[in-house]
């Protein structure tokens, strides 16, 4: 219900401009975001890595929109990554791309030519990508894109949702030398004839697809909070010999840092999730709908005059 709610918030444009306006929500934004332009997100960048974690950087932007908006979106990527690359920050530092935002929905074609253009510069910082999983009527024209670009690109990443009922397959597909998966729950809401509806149905593909990924030849990136999960992902490596190198953790910024930091001084590869941008509202309000007692924190933070 609550879920629902905020997700149903993070579409609302009056919403946005009202929560935008409060201080308070800015302060609280702070927490996951890292600040609204790559200046502030390289400092972030910065400290983490200084810490011994990775980052996937991803741009808040608009997720679907012009063809101007999506050459704008695609010099940002390619700006960051050439400013990574001189801050000494690549490879620790990859970024995170959502097609849609590179203008999927309106011409794939030249969706995948902006992609192109920042895995391009991308290998020329010595880093790569990731293409974020969105809506499950783009999964398919997503990993013909991801095909596409890893003949020339072979490290860019896939996402998949643990949510939707043809990941096993899909996680079967990708299994293979050298292939980078990340493997999430899933952030969309989608009807019961593509995805799973419970919890614990959810839990159960993740554990699934876990076990193909960790079985599998290729890189498996677990992106997940969720303590039950992390401990059996900790498992199937110990299971299916896998050292540091071999698999890795993915978390957001700002959530269960304490959990961030208690697997990279294991010895794991930790990368943090990190989000940069003015557009936060959607972000923030996705987040407040994972976890109730952020709305708590949130409802304090804009209740504040400061
Ligand atoms: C690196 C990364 C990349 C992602 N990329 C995508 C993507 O491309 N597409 C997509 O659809 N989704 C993506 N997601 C979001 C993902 O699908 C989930 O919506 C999100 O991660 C919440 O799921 P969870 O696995 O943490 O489990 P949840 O079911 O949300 O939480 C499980 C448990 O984790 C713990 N937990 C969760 N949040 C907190 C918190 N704030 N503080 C303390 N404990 C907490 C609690 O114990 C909770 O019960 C990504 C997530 C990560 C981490």
């Amino acid at each position: 219900m609550l879920r629902s709610l905020f997700r149903a918030a993070a579409g609302s444009a009056r919403l946005e401009r009202l929560v935008e306006s409060t201080p308070g929500s800015k302060e609280m934004a702070k927490r996951f975001v890292a600040g609204g332009d790559a200046e502030g997100a390289l400092r972030t960048v910065r400290g983490l890595t200084d810490d011994g974690l990775a980052v996937s950087l991803d741009h808040l932007g608009p997720e679907s929109g012009t063809p101007e908006r999506a050459r704008a979106v695609r010099d940002e990527y390619v700006a960051l990554l050439s400013r990574l690359r001189d801050a000494g920050l690549t490879p620790a530092a990859e970024v995170s791309v959502k097609l849609s935002a590179l203008g999927q929905l309106i011409d794939e074609k030249t969706a995948y030519e902006h992609a192109r253009a920042i895995c391009s510069a991308a290998a020329e910082a010595g880093t790569t990508v990731t293409l974020a999983a969105e809506e499950h009527t783009t999964t398919d024209a997503t990993l013909e894109t991801l095909v596409e670009l890893r003949r020339e690109f072979p490290s860019t990443g896939a996402v998949l949702q643990a949510y939707l009922r043809r990941t096993e397959g899909d996680c079967r597909e990708l299994a293979t030398a050298g292939s980078r998966v990340r493997l999430c729950k899933g952030a969309y809401a989608e009807p019961e004839s593509v995805a799973f509806q419970s919890s614990l149905d959810v839990d159960k593909s993740y554990v699934r697809c876990l076990n193909i990924l960790m079985a599998g030849e290729g890189y498996p990136m677990v992106a997940t909070h969720d303590p039950r999960l992390i401990a059996i992902a900790e498992d199937r490596a110990r299971w299916f010999d896998r050292g540091p190198g071999e698999f890795e953790f993915q978390l957001l910024y700002g959530v269960r840092p304490e959990e961030q930091a208690r697997l990279a001084a294991g010895g794991h590869t930790v990368r943090v999730y990190l989000p940069y941008g003015r557009q936060w509202y959607g972000y923030l309000m996705h987040r407040l709908a994972e976890r109730p007692a952020n709305v708590a924190l949130f409802a304090r933070a804009v209740s504040s005059r400061k």
